[in-house]
């Protein structure tokens, strides 16, 4: 796959590579994975959760791709809430137990539900990082100027 891939990919130079995991949950710039990828670092206030500068201060990296080049996150933060929701229902099976019996079933929805509903401006975010990371490699585009 694409994304499995890009793990395997070798470092192109004998320089100090950031750790490409570590970047993505840093939410650095895939390029030169030191610039951040968004404009405030906290997710308040809300309204501006999601704003990211044009390009990557760090390097120039255009951080939108092509206009709406974000619609297609959707499917990823899909894909990762349900993995949530998976392993918390996989969780509470082996740490609590489910059971037909009682009400254990929709109390383990209760809790994945408001998780994924707690992680939700997190989801977003990383949701982003990682649709960025599929496109641009590391060191791949523009040049450090800094
Ligand atoms: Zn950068």
């Amino acid at each position: 796959m694409y994304l499995c891939g890009a793990y395997l990919q070798e470092p192109m130079s004998k320089e100090k590579t950031p750790n490409q995991v570590l970047s993505i949950l840093q939410m650095k710039c895939p390029n030169c994975r030191s610039g951040a990828m968004f404009t405030n670092k906290s997710i308040f206030p809300i309204s501006k959760m999601l704003q990211m500068p044009e390009k990557c201060s760090h390097c120039g990296q255009k951080m939108e791709l092509e206009p709406g080049f974000y619609f297609g996150t959707g499917y990823v933060s899909y894909g990762l809430t349900v993995a949530i929701m998976a392993a918390v229902f996989v969780a509470y099976w082996v740490l609590i137990g489910l059971s037909y019996k009682d009400n254990s079933i929709f109390i383990a929805l209760g809790v994945a539900v408001g998780l994924t509903l707690l992680l939700q401006p997190w989801l977003m975010r990383i949701s982003r990082v990682l649709y960025l990371y599929m496109f641009v490699k590391y060191q791949s585009g523009n040049k450090i100027v800094s």
